[in-house]
C-alpha cells in the first residue's frame, strides 16, 4: 500500500488521507533526504543538476507532505492530530538544523558557487544559490569549531530566555483578576462584553458577578466603553506594568533582567556572523537594505505624520473637556472618548453594511476584479477531492489555459483555527520530465456559516480580509518562476510578503469596484456612495495617531536593537524614552513597561523587524496610487504589476522589482494621503 501522502497526483488524494499516514510518510520523506544527501557528497557532486536541483527536487517533495499536514492541523484539529504534529515539529527541526549545520553540504554549495559554471547561473538560479549560500553562513556553519560551538550554545539561551520572556507576560497576563459584584461598575459596556465578563466569574467559580481580566476581550471593551474612570485606569495600570518591576505584581514576573540577556545574546549572535550589530543581522534577509535606511524611513513618516497627529489628539481634547469636562485627558481616557467622538461623527457599523455583502456576490466580484486586472479567468471544478464539505476548488486560467490553483474553506467551524490566512499546497517548478508542477494555494477564512440554505452576509471588515489572503494567494498562484526556492512567496523577504495582500485591499475601498462586490440581499442595490464615504471618513478617524504608535514602537526596536551594548549597560526604558520624546503625542506614566511585555520584538520573530508592517504597507500604497494615477482597472498597469512583482516572486532583488513597476524608489507619501494624513499642510 502505498502512502496516499506519498502520491504522485498533482492534488493530494484528500479521500484517502487520515493521520495515521502523517508519521511514516514524514519518517520515509526525513529517511530518503538523508540518505540523498550522503550519496551526493560522497559522488562529489557539484554542479546545479548533480546538487540543487536533486535537493530541490527532495525538499519540494517534503513540503508537499508537510503542506497537507500542517493544513490539517489548522483546519482539522484534534486531540490526536495535536500529539503527532508536536512530534513532526520535532523530527523537523532537527532534520533542518542537521541540514543547516552540515559543513560537508555547506562546501559543496560554495563550491559550486565559485566554479566557473557557478559562476554563469542567472536569474532565478542565481538567487536561490545565493540565498542557500546566505541561510548557511547565518546558521553559523561557516564558522570554525570553536565559535560554532559558542554560537549553538548563544542560540540555545537565546530560546530559553525568549521562552522565559513569554512565560512571564503570559503568567502576569493571567495572574491578574478583578472580581466586581455590582454591575454599576462596569456602566457603559455592551451586552456581550457584560456576558463574556460574566461567563468568566462563572469559569473562575464565583457565584456571581463579573470577573476582569487583562486578556485582549476584556481589555478593549472596558477602556474603549467603561464609563468608570478609575476602573480604567486599574486596568490599564495593571496591563502596562505586566510582567515588570512596577504595578499591582511588581517584579513577580519580571521580564527586566530578561531583556537585558536577550539583548546582550543577540548582539552577541550578530557578532560572531561579523555583523556590528543584530539590527544588521535581521536585515541581511530583507529588502531595505541598511539599519540607516530604516531609520530614516521612519522618522521621514514620523515627520510627516506629527502635525496630524497632534491635531488629532488636540480635538480629541477639546472634545472631552466641552462635552465631558474633562480638565486631563490621560492614556486611559484615550480610547474611551475617542470611541465617543467617532460615534458622533461618524458611526457606521460593520452590521449595518452586512446585507450588502453577501458572500457568493462577494467571490464573484473578487473573481471580476482579478480577472480585469490581471487577465485571469477563475473556474471553480467541483470534482476534486477536499477535506470537508465546505471547502470548494478553483482553477486559475488564461486563454483557456489551466496554471494554477486553490482551495477556498470560508466558514467558521469546530477544530478550526479561528483567523484567515493563505498557505501553499504545491509550489510551482520544472519536474524532472521537462512538465511543470502547478502553484496550488490554500486559503482559509472564518466567516459566519450559512443558515438554511441562505448566502452568508460578511462584514466589510470580512470583504477585506478575503481580498488581503486573495492578495497573498495571486502573489502564490501567478508566479513564473520554476525554481521552488524562489518561486511563488518562496523566498520574498519578510518586509515585502504584504505587499500584494494590502495592495489588493484598495479594491474593497473604491466607488467602482464596489459596484462589483457589492449588491443587497433583498433589493439588489450595490453599497451607496454616501456609505462608503461615510465608510472612508471613519477610516481615516485618527490615522495619524496610529501611525505615530507604529512608528514609535518600529522605532524603539530598530534603535534598540542597532545601539544596544552590555559594555556600555544600554538602558532599555531610556531608549524608548528618548524614542517617545520624539514621536508621541502623549507620554505615559512612568510606571508603564510596555517593552515588559512587547513579545513581538522579545519573543517572536520580529526583532528589528517591527517596521516591516509600514515599510509593505508604504509598497502596497505606492504601487497602488500608480492604478489610482491611471484608473483602477488599467490593463496596462495590471500587466506591469503582474510582470514586475506577482511573476516573479523572490526571484529578483526586492528594491530593483519595485522600480520596474513603480519607475522610481517607493515614496511615502500615498500611504500618507490613503491614510487620511494631509501631506500638503507642512509649510
Ligand atoms: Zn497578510
Amino acid at each position: 500500500m502505498v502512502n496516499p501522502l506519498l502520491s504522485d497526483n498533482a492534488l493530494p488524494p484528500f479521500d484517502e488521507i487520515s493521520i495515521e499516514h502523517f508519521e511514516p510518510a514524514i519518517d520515509q520523506v526525513l529517511q530518503d533526504n538523508r540518505l540523498l544527501i550522503d550519496k551526493l557528497l560522497s559522488d562529489g557532486a557539484d554542479t546545479w543538476e548533480s546538487l540543487v536541483y536533486p535537493l530541490e527536487t527532495a525538499n519540494d517533495r517534503l513540503n508537499n507532505v508537510w503542506s497537507v499536514i500542517s493544513h490539517y492541523n489548522g483546519v482539522l484539529n484534534s486531540e490526536a492530530l495535536r500529539e503527532i504534529y508536536k512530534k513532526l515539529i520535532g523530527k523537523l527541526t532537527q532534520y533542518q538544523t542537521e541540514v543547516g549545520q552540515n559543513k560537508a553540504l555547506y562546501l559543496a554549495y560554495r563550491h559550486l558557487q565559485e566554479s566557473e559554471a557557478g559562476q554563469k547561473l542567472e536569474g532565478p538560479q542565481r538567487k536561490a544559490l545565493d540565498n542557500i549560500l546566505r541561510d548557511f553562513t547565518l546558521s553559523g556553519v561557516g564558522l570554525d569549531d570553536q565559535d560554532k560551538q559558542r554560537f549553538s550554545e548563544l542560540k540555545q539561551t537565546l530560546s530559553s530566555l525568549t521562552n522565559h520572556f513569554s512565560e512571564n507576560v503570559l503568567d502576569a497576563t493571567q495572574g491578574w483578576t478583578r472580581h466586581i459584584v455590582n454591575a454599576d461598575e462596569l456602566q457603559g459596556l455592551p451586552d456581550s462584553a457584560m456576558a463574556l465578563l460574566s461567563s468568566f466569574a462563572t469559569e473562575q467559580a464565583y457565584d456571581n458577578g463579573y470577573l476582569l481580566t487583562l486578556d485582549a476581550p476584556c481589555y478593549q471593551p472596558v477602556m474603549t466603553y467603561c464609563d468608570s474612570r478609575e476602573l480604567r485606569e486599574e486596568l490599564y495600570q495593571a496591563y502596562m506594568t505586566r510582567a515588570s518591576d512596577q504595578g499591582p505584581h511588581a517584579g513577580k514576573w519580571d521580564n527586566s533582567d530578561n531583556i537585558q540577556q536577550i539583548m546582550a545574546t543577540r548582539q552577541k549572535l550578530a557578532t560572531l556572523l561579523s555583523f556590528d550589530n543584530y539590527a544588521e543581522r535581521s536585515l541581511a534577509t530583507k529588502m531595505a537594505s541598511s539599519v540607516d535606511e530604516v531609520v530614516d524611513f521612519l522618522e521621514q513618516l514620523a515627520g510627516k505624520s506629527m502635525a496630524a497627529a497632534r491635531q488629532q489628539f488636540d480635538a480629541l481634547q477639546a472634545f472631552a473637556a466641552e462635552e465631558y469636562g474633562l480638565s486631563q485627558l490621560e492614556m486611559w481616557d484615550i480610547p474611551y472618548y475617542s470611541e465617543k467622538l467617532r460615534q458622533q461623527l461618524f458611526d457606521v457599523s460593520q452590521e449595518a453594511l452586512k446585507p450588502y455583502f453577501p458572500v457568493s456576490v462577494v467571490l464573484n466580484g473578487l473573481f471580476q476584479v482579478v480577472a480585469r486586472l490581471f487577465e485571469v479567468e477563475i473556474e471553480e471544478d467541483a470534482q476534486v477531492q477536499v477535506w470537508h464539505s465546505d471547502v470548494r476548488y478553483y482553477r486559475l486560467s488564461r486563454s483557456s489555459k489551466a496554471f494554477a490553483g486553490f482551495y477556498l474553506d470560508l466558514y467558521a467551524r469546530k477544530h478550526k483555527r479561528g483567523g484567515a490566512w493563505m498557505g501553499d499546497c504545491r509550489v510551482r517548478r520544472r519536474l524532472a520530465d521537462g512538465t511543470l508542477q502547478q502553484p496550488v494555494a490554500f486559503l482559509t477564512c472564518n466567516f459566519t456559516p450559512p443558515v438554511d440554505g441562505k448566502d452568508s452576509l460578511l462584514t466589510h471588515d470580512e470583504v477585506t480580509t478575503l481580498f488581503h489572503e486573495f492578495g497573498h494567494g495571486l502573489h502564490h498562484m501567478l508566479t513564473k518562476i520554476e525554481v521552488s526556492d524562489v518561486s511563488g512567496i518562496s523566498g520574498v523577504p519578510w518586509d515585502v510578503v504584504e505587499l500584494p495582500s494590502q495592495f489588493l485591499e484598495n479594491w474593497c475601498w473604491q466607488e467602482e469596484s464596489i459596484r462589483l462586490i457589492s449588491a443587497h440581499h433583498e433589493t439588489g442595490e450595490s453599497l451607496p456612495k454616501a456609505l462608503l464615504d461615510k465608510m472612508l471618513t471613519a477610516k481615516h478617524f485618527q490615522s495619524a495617531m496610529q501611525m505615530m504608535r507604529q512608528l514609535e514602537f518600529a522605532l524603539f526596536d530598530i534603535t534598540l536593537h542597532r545601539d544596544f551594548s552590555e559594555l556600555a549597560s544600554t538602558d532599555v526604558l531610556a531608549v524608548l524614552d528618548a524614542v517617545r520624546e520624539k514621536v508621541s503625542v502623549k507620554i505615559p506614566p512612568a510606571y508603564a513597561r510596555f517593552s515588559h511585555s512587547f513579545s513581538h520584538i522579545f519573543a517572536g520573530g520580529y526583532a528589528a523587524g517591527y517596521y516591516s508592517y509600514k515599510w509593505a504597507e508604504v509598497l502596497a500604497a505606492d504601487a497602488f496610487s500608480k492604478f489610482e494615477e491611471q484608473g483602477i482597472f488599467n490593463l496596462q498597469v495590471g500587466r506591469a504589476f503582474r510582470e514586475h512583482i506577482l511573476e516573479v516572486g523572490g526571484s529578483q532583488d526586492a528594491m530593483e522589482m519595485f522600480v520596474a513597476f513603480r519607475g522610481r524608489k517607493p515614496s511615502v507619501e500615498p500611504l500618507l494621503v490613503q491614510s487620511g494624513i494631509d501631506v500638503g499642510i507642512q509649510s
